[in-house]
């Protein structure tokens, strides 16, 4: 096997702070049982690191900076290996969105590998403890030369599930997606070497600076918007802020949660349409809870007057009646006397309007109509 290419600088100042969010702690777990270390063979027939021509002249400088001076070691993929994980920057972190599961990983590009963890625990298989494991002073099985976790740039998922060398181990219809997750973040999967598979392992196979431009892109992605209204079909068992809007409109107690009593209400509310009632907000439904409120019948109450007759006298009468129980006891008879003329100059008054006894817009606006 030939020698690796450097990828890494090497220069541990180069290490960036790692994201404070993902630490947990300084300290590394006990080793992974023994059962597992098959995994640390990597690859043993496939060079790894691909240089990018604009970092070639950079990595011969280094290289030949580092020939002169200096026992530093490699692993496969060309960054710096060492048995001192306090030089080599190795932290422990928690997976995203699975604090019990622990990983010693070097800190810079520690985000690439767990955001690929936490992508297999949403996509390929939940994680199992243990059965997680990263950085591991090791050589490579059958062969010379460092691991990849030697390095801290490497990651193994629910190993005792994908022992090394097996392979079909994940469900073959999920190859293509963790292949190009993998590529995306800079990675590739042990279950894509062409020789000797390992589909618990992946690793980094970009350069440092290849992969700073991965973490910094990662860390600039916002988290996804949660689906507005309408944007996604819901049912029992959904949940979330939309969830929200559908139970406001068919009548029930907004928690968010679609639950039965929601998938009734909804069926009542499809029935009450003429939609098909089968309980499942689709498009159909949501332009229904969406459609916008009728516009309000245009209003165009008459200006009353005492002397004025007709329904507008008695819809007044009786909004008062309504509204003011306690000093308007008048009959809606339709006929604005001078008990009505009274009435409306007193709620005038108290409502601070022009007290004219004449109903004219402000004070129908006034009276709620
Ligand atoms: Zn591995």
């Amino acid at each position: 096997m030939s020698q690796p290419v450097p990828t890494d600088p090497g220069a541990l100042a180069l290490l960036e702070q790692p994201p404070v969010d993902l630490v947990v702690s300084d300290t590394i777990p006990d080793e992974p049982p023994a059962e597992w270390f098959g995994c640390y063979a990597d690859q043993v027939d496939v060079l790894v690191a691909e240089p990018q021509p604009d970092q070639v002249e950079q990595t011969h400088r280094v290289m030949s900076l580092l020939a002169a001076a200096s026992t530093t070691q490699y692993s496969q993929n060309g960054w710096v290996a060492s048995a001192d994980r306090n030089a080599l920057g190795i932290r422990t972190f928690a997976v995203p969105g699975r604090p019990d599961v622990l990983v010693p990983l070097r800190a810079d590009v520690a985000p690439l590998l767990l955001a690929f963890a936490a992508w297999w625990d949403q996509n390929v298989e939940p994680l199992v403890v243990p059965g997680n494991w990263g950085y591991a002073y090791r050589d490579i099985r059958g062969a010379s030369g460092l691991s990849n976790h030697a390095s801290g740039t490497a990651i193994d998922l629910n190993a005792p599930r994908h022992p090394l060398g097996a392979v079909g181990t994940v469900p073959a219809a999920k190859r293509a997606a963790i292949e190009a997750k993998a590529a995306s973040l800079g990675l590739r999967w042990g279950g894509s070497y062409s020789g000797r598979k390992d589909e618990m392992h992946a690793e980094v196979v970009v350069s440092h600076a290849r992969a700073m431009q991965l973490v910094a892109a990662l860390q600039a992605t916002p988290p996804a918007a949660p689906p507005a209204a309408g944007q996604r079909t819901l049912q029992q068992g959904s949940s979330g802020e939309d969830v929200k809007v559908v139970q406001r409109a068919v009548g029930v107690s907004a928690d968010g949660v679609f639950g039965p009593k929601t998938t009734s209400a909804v069926k009542s509310y499809q029935g009450a349409r003429g939609l098909s009632a089968d309980g499942i907000v689709g498009p159909k439904t949501w332009a229904a809870i969406l459609a916008p409120p009728p516009a309000p019948a245009p209003t165009s109450r008459p200006t009353l007057r005492r002397g004025s007759k007709g329904q507008a006298v008695k819809d007044l009468q009786a909004r008062l009646n309504a509204r003011y129980p306690a000093y308007s006891k008048l009959v809606a008879d339709g006929d604005f006397g001078g008990k009505t003329d009274g009435v409306v100059r007193e709620f005038q008054r108290r409502a601070g309007l022009a007290v004219d006894g004449v109903v004219g817009a402000k004070t129908w606006a006034a009276l709620g109509f």
